[in-house]
């Protein structure tokens, strides 16, 4: 009855986490990849007084052009260009799955990063394409040698994050520059998803965008402002590529989420500087403690640090053993070919992250 393409599709292993952390009474979650804190008040009241006017019924396609020009406009400023065309989409994973099918025919290959969100690899195996990995062990960075060695006459597309998930590196000018020319060379279009761009704790992450035309940014609201539920985020780049995947939002997502919209044309309002003053605290202070016993590299973004296992665990077993003392991590099995680190979440109150950080270190000693 079923498909091959849906028979094909594992179950992704933080899925299986959730379905654990309910039977928990006190679970310390660091296994969850979305902001602890709420919607901005100024956004809430805006979606509710949206709800409330009849904002309730279908946009154009692309999302209101109020938006759009909010977007095309902050997008403009960081990068110091203007990119052909924005779309409203229903979330970066909308983004994603709509720019694979725009990009990739069956039997193409897409670069993606080793380690990497689990989308990325599950949607193109859902149109048919190949994944094809470039591996950027032991420091997350990216060299012109990891894309080289992963590179074939099939290869249609590269896929960059910056800042990672699951690893929270930024990628630096210098290696922007290198996938760029390294694009440019092997004539394929790049995908940058930069849905963590608002969370950098040293300095802001620079944008491939700024060094090639043959780009699409994806970037989200489901981080920034704390709204995973709400299903909005946005693609920008080249008219050539916006104008097949709003063809394709039209008959599948249809529109974006029309009250969400509204609301987000209170972005202006909010000053996330508390938020991301707060996470670089937590970063901080989860990366000092770890330096003995696990030593991680210490993420310039993102909400995520993405340690090696300590001597003697597979991913499992440490794992399962953070579990009985109710500690919730993602093996990195979870997003890798490998086997060798794990990923935590940071986007917890300071209380969680304490008890935390009580147990990874007693989980080092034992
Ligand atoms: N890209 C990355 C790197 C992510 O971590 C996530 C969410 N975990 C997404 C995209 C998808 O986000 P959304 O669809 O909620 O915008």
């Amino acid at each position: 009855m079923v498909s091959q393409r849906a028979q094909a599709i594992q179950p992704s292993g933080i899925r299986k986490m959730f379905e654990r952390v309910a039977s928990m009474k006190d679970p310390i979650d660091f296994s969850i990849g979305q902001p602890h804190f709420e919607v901005p008040a100024a956004i809430q009241e805006a979606a509710i007084e949206a709800i409330r006017s009849g904002k309730n019924r279908y946009t154009v396609t692309q999302g209101i052009p109020e938006l759009n020009e909010l977007v095309a406009g902050s997008l403009e400023t960081r990068l110091g260009k203007k990119l052909d065309r924005t779309l409203i989409t229903s979330g970066v994973s909308g983004g994603l799955l709509l720019s694979y099918l725009s990009l990739l025919d069956p039997g193409d290959q897409i670069l993606l990063p080793d380690p990497h969100f689990v989308l990325y690899r599950v949607v193109a195996e859902i149109v048919g394409a190949e994944p094809v990995y470039y591996d950027l062990y032991p420091d997350f960075r990216l060299t012109r040698e990891c894309l080289e060695a992963a590179v074939t006459e099939k290869t249609k597309v590269l896929l960059l994050n910056s800042p990672s998930n699951p690893t929270g590196a930024i990628h630096s000018v210098e290696e922007l520059q290198i996938a760029a020319g390294f694009a440019r060379d092997h004539d394929l279009t790049i995908i940058s998803d930069e849905i963590y761009e608002a969370f950098c704790y040293d300095a802001p992450a620079p944008s491939v965008a700024e060094y090639s035309d043959s780009v699409l940014v994806l970037g989200g609201f489901s981080k920034t402002y704390a709204m995973p539920g709400w299903r909005l985020g946005y693609a920008a780049g080249p008219d050539e590529l916006l104008e097949p995947m709003t063809l394709l939002q039209q008959f599948t997502f249809v529109c974006p989420n029309t009250p969400g919209q509204y609301a987000l044309l209170q972005m202006p309002e909010v000053d996330l500087k508390p938020y991301v003053e707060d996470y670089r605290h937590k970063r901080d202070r989860l990366c000092d403690a770890l330096a003995n016993g696990y030593g991680p590299i210490r993420p310039g973004g993102s909400f995520y640090v993405f340690p090696p296992l300590p001597a003697g665990f597979t991913g499992e077993q440490f794992v399962e053993k953070a579990f009985e003392r109710e500690l919730l991590v993602v093996p990195g099995k979870a997003f890798s070919r490998r086997d060798t680190h794990f990923r935590l979440s940071f986007a917890v109150p300071d209380e969680t992250l304490e008890r935390g950080i009580e147990v990874l270190q007693s989980l080092t000693v034992d």
